[in-house]
């Protein structure tokens, strides 16, 4: 859902950055729990992250909206959620709407701390149909 407010648990940093973007992906649930979810079929994930921090970099980001987007769209539009390595890897979980936003979380938390200037996600947001969606934040950060 393009142009809406997404709910962002009360922070204290000074500066606060929403990208949102969206990816198509197949994926299947591999267990008979699962029900038809078990079969290889696709959605348009609508993803909204939300990063937070108190220092700007040299040239005034708090991060770059276009590696955000480009970190996680770039590897998973138009593939099978289960072949990367980041859910194939995996002994239990498969590529949910709660595993995925986790994923996501981590790819791009990984990509802050590199920065110098030291943001943090805070949360990601992820549609999986226009009735679901996920939201996951890292335990612990919003305690700051
Ligand atoms: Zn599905």
């Amino acid at each position: 859902m393009m142009q809406q407010i997404y709910p962002v648990p009360d922070h204290d940093y000074a500066y606060e950055l929403n990208k949102e973007f969206h990816f198509s992906a197949a994926h299947y649930i591999a267990d008979e729990s699962a029900g038809k979810c078990q079969y290889t079929h696709g959605h348009t994930y609508f993803v909204n992250i939300t990063i937070a921090g108190g220092q700007l970099n040299q040239i005034g980001f708090l991060a770059d909206f276009k590696t955000i987007k480009d970190l996680i769209h770039k590897r998973f539009d138009h593939t099978t959620l289960n072949e990367d390595p980041v859910f194939s890897n995996q002994q239990v979980y498969f590529p949910t709407t709660e595993v995925v936003a986790e994923k996501v979380y981590e790819i791009i938390q990984g990509y802050l701390n590199n920065l110098d200037n030291q943001p943090v996600c805070l949360q990601v947001f992820l549609r999986e149909t226009p009735t679901s969606y996920c939201i996951y934040r890292p335990k612990g950060e919003t305690d700051q």
